[in-house]
């Protein structure tokens, strides 16, 4: 029977639950336990979807199309195991059924209320992936911080469910802040007292306390936290700030978390801890022989979360090629008035990143301009796939007035188009074309050569697509769609011919980049961007020596 570990966060947001979550999983993964993580989000939004980046960060898309929360990445990135909708859900998705559910008169009559009814549909929730007997161990990360009144219905359905689930088939593990004050010299421990205190009013006593801290706690501190919050003393984690995220799975083995939770889910059959090709992943990421610059061009550049997976899949691709990357954040709205090749110059390679609306398109197509003249290595990700077709269209078919009808509704070359189906879609929430769709490699294209497959499965989050109307055109003049899908015949890859690497991807490769699986086109990219900077440049200099 599956075996549950609820993670909820206390004192502060931001500590980085789902690391620590990702992390456990890794270390029971590498033990040899199927393991799955779940996110529960306090919000009232039925999907983060229709949240702005600002908001929340970026909306990560799962193969089966759900737009989730960008935890779920780091899930997917650590255990190299997918998502799915089940593994993202939020407050209002549970209200949506419970009230849809009331609606269909399937209450009989009764009053609904937040215990039992959203209690319940919370917990039935819980339990779903446990279903089909497939994991040993579902890990859910309840967002928000303990206090927050969002969060009650969520605290009050894990301790209905430890009841139901009886000894030994459930934990909680709490995560808190220890901070540092600096005047005084001194680690703080009430504030986790203060939250211990708040999750045991709900009828929780965690088993195992992660602190986060600047500095390394010792025994004085944990044996404090013990005493007052409950716990034994070796339950007591710390989890002192990481280099990277990458190492935080070997700080909790050398803490033991893994071992304290399997004792106490009573697993008896954990193998010794296989980490070898993570700790081959780490040391290439560590001790890097070339170095290069990539711009990024995009327009919530000031949030680093808005684009990810697109830093993380930079990260697996740089230790892939013995190369640290480092990624440059170009605002696509000041490239309109600036000197595109003076913002540019010292850059290895350009990736136009994805993104929605009017502002900041034309600095974009100005920036691709300039890359695929001056032959620097160019990857364009979704809309940035449209700005290169549309920068192609204007520049070298000579089709001035060019446009996606996303920015110009009534251009009369419309080279980007809203999808057919699309068309008669008002509702914002979950309607564009998204998840996993097969893509067709032509065999003498590069795409191919770099996936080295004929068919390809990626991730979309899309509504405008390249309008076929202009296919040969494009075709004919070096522009050719490297892969499509076979169904509907929609371009999912552009690639120029006559430049050393110049890919748009209708598609979101970075979506599926994880540490033992780097994407193939970054990976590829990166390379290319390490070929442009040191065969130009004649520099051989490890950063290192
Ligand atoms: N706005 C474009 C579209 O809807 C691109 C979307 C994206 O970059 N994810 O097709």
């Amino acid at each position: 029977m599956t075996k549950f570990i609820f993670v909820t966060g206390g004192v502060s947001s931001s500590l980085g639950k789902g690391i620590i979550a990702a992390s456990l999983g890794k270390l029971l993964q590498a033990r040899g336990f199927k393991v799955t993580i779940q996110k529960f989000d306090p919000y009232i939004n039925v999907d983060p979807g229709t949240l702005n980046p600002y908001e929340h960060g970026e909306c990560y898309v799962t193969n089966d199309g759900a737009e989730t929360d960008l935890d779920l990445g780091h899930y997917e990135r650590f255990l190299g195991v997918p998502t799915s909708q089940a593994n993202n859900v939020t407050t209002g998705r549970i209200y949506q059924t419970v009230i849809n559910k009331e609606r269909a008169g399937e209450y009989l009559g009764k009053t609904v209320q937040i215990i039992p009814h959203i209690t319940d549909e919370i917990k039935r929730r819980m339990r779903l992936l446990a279903q089909n007997n497939e994991y040993d161990i579902v890990i859910t990360e309840i967002g928000g911080t303990v206090g927050d009144i969002e969060s009650l219905p969520y605290l009050e359905a894990i301790r209905q469910l430890r009841m139901d689930l009886g000894r030994d088939y459930s934990l909680v593990i709490h995560l808190t802040l220890i901070p540092y004050l600096r005047a005084a010299g001194e680690l703080k421990t009430k504030p986790t007292q203060h939250s211990v205190k708040e999750l045991q009013e709900t009828g929780i006593q965690p088993d195992i306390l992660v602190c986060r801290t600047e500095h390394e706690i010792g025994e004085d501190i944990k044996r404090k936290l013990a005493l007052f919050c409950n716990v034994e003393i070796e339950d007591v984690i710390e989890a002192i700030d990481a280099k990277t995220i990458y190492d935080v799975p070997n700080l909790m083995l050398q803490e033991k978390l893994d071992m304290r939770v399997l004792s106490k889910l009573n697993f008896r059959n954990a193998k010794t801890v296989n980490l070898q090709q993570w700790n081959n992943f780490l040391k290439k990421l560590k001790n890097p022989s070339f170095r290069i610059k990539i711009g990024l061009i995009g327009k919530y550049n000031e949030l680093q979360d808005a684009y990810k997976s697109i830093h993380e899949s930079f990260i697996h691709a740089g230790a892939a090629n013995d190369c640290k990357v480092d990624v440059v954040p170009i605002h696509s709205g000041n490239l309109e008035s600036a000197d595109i090749g003076s913002v540019l110059s010292g850059l290895d390679g350009v990736l136009v990143a994805p993104g929605f609306g009017e502002r900041g398109i034309e600095g974009k197509i100005l920036a691709i301009h300039y890359v695929r003249e001056n032959k620097i290595p160019f990857f364009g990700i979704c809309l940035g796939m449209q700005c290169a077709a549309v920068e192609f269209a204007r520049n070298v078919l000579d089709l001035k007035t060019a446009a996606s009808t996303e920015v110009n509704a009534n251009t009369d070359v419309p080279v980007i188009d809203l999808m057919p189906e699309q068309k008669k879609i008002t509702a914002k929430g979950g309607t564009m074309r998204l998840g996993a769709y097969a893509c067709h490699l032509q065999q003498e294209s590069k795409s191919f050569h770099i996936y080295g497959n004929r068919e390809i499965f990626e991730r979309h989050r899309h509504r405008y697509e390249f309008n076929n109307e202009y296919l040969e055109l494009f075709e004919n003049n070096g522009m050719k769609p490297a892969g499509v899908n076979p169904e509907t015949g929609l371009v999912e890859i552009l690639e120029l011919t006559d430049h050393p690497w110049f890919i748009g991807v209708q598609f979101h490769p970075e979506l599926k980049s994880t540490v033992e699986n780097p994407s193939p086109l970054f990976v590829s990219f990166v390379a290319a961007c390490k070929t442009y900077k040191y065969d130009n440049s004649k520099e051989k200099l490890a950063i290192n020596a």
